[in-house]
């Protein structure tokens, strides 16, 4: 298995997956060009996607699939929910696959394990990716972690973890009261602290690698992330990867 990203990060988020011949994008929140030059530089042509999974409706996630999805002929998996919330906006899309947040699925060589997530949408979910020997774990978007959220992250071989924002740097921005109580809430982002919290409260043993996402570009820094994580697993901070909004991560294999 390998992945990658095209960006992370509240101005569009897409993560790239593959196992075998089967690959699939998680999210789309870039335009049709933009997505397709962020696809070229990891080498892969649009049409090569099997698959577009959907984790909620923020237009950072889905913002860029209905058009993707129609102009490349790529079939899109959502949550009941979720497709409730997009609907009208995802009638070019031919192939809309609707699931349950607990109900597993496959699409080619992967095994796609959805859970539901604590987030201010109609029925968000993140997930797990494996192809019966290896795990990578993807968690952004999430207010709080739950016992469903730590058990579903337990034992992976890769994760994507979301460090939105230092408590801190976000208490003293200029963001206006309520968005930082959107933030910071239960529905909202989380921060570097409760990802590395997060990783104490699961089973590590097998991590290859963590990479730290869906940064805030006002309230957060890549390297209070890496000491946040970093020292929840007693490595150095370099180890940590840092997903970034104009060029996400290069390809690494599990
Ligand atoms: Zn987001
Ligand atoms: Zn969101």
């Amino acid at each position: 298995m390998r992945f990658a990203s095209l960006g992370s990060g509240s101005e569009g988020n897409g993560l790239v997956v593959e196992a075998g011949d089967t690959r699939v994008l998680i999210d789309c929140g870039f335009g049709l060009r933009d997505t397709a030059a962020r696809l070229g530089r990891l080498g892969l042509a649009p049409d090569s996607l099997a698959a577009i999974l959907v984790t909620h409706e923020h237009s950072d996630h889905v913002g860029g699939v209905p058009a993707f999805a129609a102009r490349h002929g790529i079939p899109v998996w959502a949550t009941y929910g979720t497709l409730t919330a997009v609907s009208a906006k995802f009638e070019a899309v031919d192939r809309l696959y609707g699931f349950d947040s607990h109900d597993a699925f496959a699409v080619g060589d992967l095994e796609i394990r959805p859970f539901p997530v604590p987030h201010d949408a109609r029925e968000p979910v993140q997930y797990v990716l494996g192809d019966g020997e290896h795990r990578l774990g993807v968690l952004t978007d999430v207010g709080v972690t739950t016992p469903c959220v730590e058990s579903s992250l337990d034992a992976c071989d890769a994760l994507v973890l979301e460090c939105n924002h230092c408590l801190d740097l976000l208490a003293a921005s200029d963001y206006p009261y309520p968005l930082k109580q959107r933030i910071a809430g239960r529905l909202g982002h989380l921060h570097n602290e409760a990802a590395a919290e997060l990783l104490t409260r699961i089973d590590t043993s097998r991590l290859r690698h963590v990479v730290a996402a869906h940064l805030s570009q006002q309230n957060n820094t890549p390297a209070k992330a890496r000491a946040a994580l970093a020292q929840a697993l007693g490595c150095t901070p370099d180890w940590i990867g840092v997903a970034d909004q104009a060029t996400g991560f290069g390809w690494r294999e599990i």
